[in-house]
């Protein structure tokens, strides 16, 4: 029927959990269900379909918490946030002895919730982080998938009215560096325990107790995470630290979209009026919340403060490098060369693609086509010059589909009432090495000029 359910979040950091659970809807019903991702955690599909699977999914039940986290959020410290409109329904343990988090948004208030606020979302927006999550794992980033999008039955308002849904994501947990921070405030032994928890579940092959080997491979994997994103121009448009996961997995899909030319000053946030978080400033705030990490994990790294402030200002004046290094070695592989010897190559590719569109650009130089003339023609003598290796199936590879923001718009329009675009499109992103005449061609320039995504909605 299903896996077990389990709490070992909740057992064994219970002051970083508030027990909570979803709110009664008037019609609540199944959209959308990830089948393949629902038999590789070991449901059967057919009981998540059933009335008491769809129960589960929204959080009503014995035993479901809300998550405690910090963030900055915009820069500004917000002690208590935590999940406001979410809960985590519990873990799995998949075949391979895995464990999975599982957690819904949208299931009404919390524990967390602020003043005046409904707990809710859209479905649209749900629907949104479903087909732009999918469309990331495909490409191979680390991400939380999604299981399932509910509607509820309920209107509500936002930029206009609009019907409510729920979305069951998966992540191999929800600690982010906001719940670093939360846990630092509560005490040393929560903090403690919390990392030696990250350690056990992400990084078991440290040593129990490695505090600074948890800090570097956080580290390393944030950087290979937003090196991805640089290099398939994947705008999070959200980096806050209560977004920024120590798996790395991308997390959070409120104004995120894909860029469509390599332009650095990118925003489409509606909230994000200074740029804060635009498409070019996305490895620097990286860079920025990883040092908001080692704050608030200093106690750990050395019983000597002196020796713990070494080790993180050593550490975080690394990062720059060592972003680089992967972004340029990532763009290298997708390009079929040899990172250790293309380093020129890739630098004067980045600085010629501003002008150019991003994802059509690479994929006409990767597998042949139409490339815009200037200064890419010299660039690919060069390009042809150290002769690449033919696309492979595994590693860093350049897509030929994304989801275009106009297409996503598009797929939304007529969601749920008629669903046939948007899973048109969930199977063209899904398969982005797929040529697909449909969903290949970008936007308009023109049309995109006022195109804007909205947070939290
Ligand atoms: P997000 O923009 O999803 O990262 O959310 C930032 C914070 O606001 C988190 O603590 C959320 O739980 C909370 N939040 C966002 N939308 C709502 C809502 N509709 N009701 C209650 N809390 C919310
Ligand atoms: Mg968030």
């Amino acid at each position: 029927m299903h896996p077990s359910i389990e709490h070992s979040y909740a057992r064994a950091l219970p002051d970083l959990v508030a027990a909570a659970r979803g709110e009664s809807h008037p019609d609540a019903r199944l959209v959308l269900l990830n089948e393949e991702l629902a038999t590789e955690l070991g449901f059967d599909a057919e009981w998540l379909r059933s009335p008491e699977g769809i129960e589960f999914l929204l959080g009503h039940g014995e035993e479901f918490y809300a998550m405690a986290y910090a963030g900055y959020q915009f820069g500004q410290f917000n002690p208590r946030m935590g999940d406001g409109r979410a809960l985590l329904l519990g873990e799995v343990v998949d075949g391979d002895g895995a464990r999975w988090d599982l957690h819904a948004k949208g299931t009404g208030r919390t524990p967390f919730s602020r003043p005046g606020s409904d707990g809710r979302g859209t479905l649209r927006s749900m629907l949104r982080e479903y087909l732009v999550s999918s469309a990331l794992h495909a490409l191979g980033v680390p991400t939380t998938r999604p299981l399932a999008v509910l509607s509820t039955g309920r209107k509500i308002q936002r930029q206009m009215v609009e019907p409510a849904g729920v979305i069951v994501r998966v992540a191999a947990s929800h600690i982010r560096v906001g719940t670093v921070h939360y846990a630092q405030m509560v005490g040393e032994d929560t903090l403690r325990t919390l990392a030696n928890v990250a350690i056990e579940r992400h990084y078991p092959d440290l040593a129990a107790g490695d505090y600074t080997g948890l800090y570097e491979s956080v580290m390393a994997s944030q950087i290979r995470t937003v090196a991805a994103w640089q290099r398939l121009g994947f705008l999070h448009g959200v980096m806050n630290t209560d977004n920024t996961t120590l798996t790395g997995e991308t997390i959070d899909f409120g104004p995120c979209a894909f860029v469509e030319t390599f332009d650095h000053d990118t925003v489409y946030s509606s909230i994000d009026t200074q740029g804060r978080y635009r498409f070019g400033h996305q490895p620097g705030i990286l860079g920025w919340n990883l040092a908001r990490l080692a704050e608030s994990m200093l106690p750990l790294f050395d019983a000597d403060p002196n020796e713990a402030v070494s080790f993180a200002q050593e550490t975080i004046n690394g990062f720059y490098n060592a972003f680089e290094t992967e972004h340029h070695a990532q763009l290298a592989q997708a390009l079929g060369l040899k990172p250790e010897t293309s380093r020129e190559l890739t630098t004067d590719l980045l600085a010629a693609l501003p002008a150019h569109e991003l994802t059509r650009t690479l994929a006409a130089l990767r597998y042949g086509g139409d490339v815009p003339a200037g200064a890419l023609a010299e660039w690919q003598q060069r390009y042809a010059a150290a002769a690449p290796a033919a696309p492979s199936e595994t590693g860093p590879r350049v897509p030929v589909v994304i989801p275009r923001n106009l297409a996503v718009e598009a797929a939304l329009r007529d969601a749920p009432t008629d669903m046939s675009q948007f899973l048109r499109l969930l199977d063209a992103v899904t398969h982005p090495f797929t040529p697909n005449d449909e969903f290949e061609a970008p936007s308009a320039p023109a049309q995109l000029e006022m195109y804007r995504t909205y947070c939290g909605t």
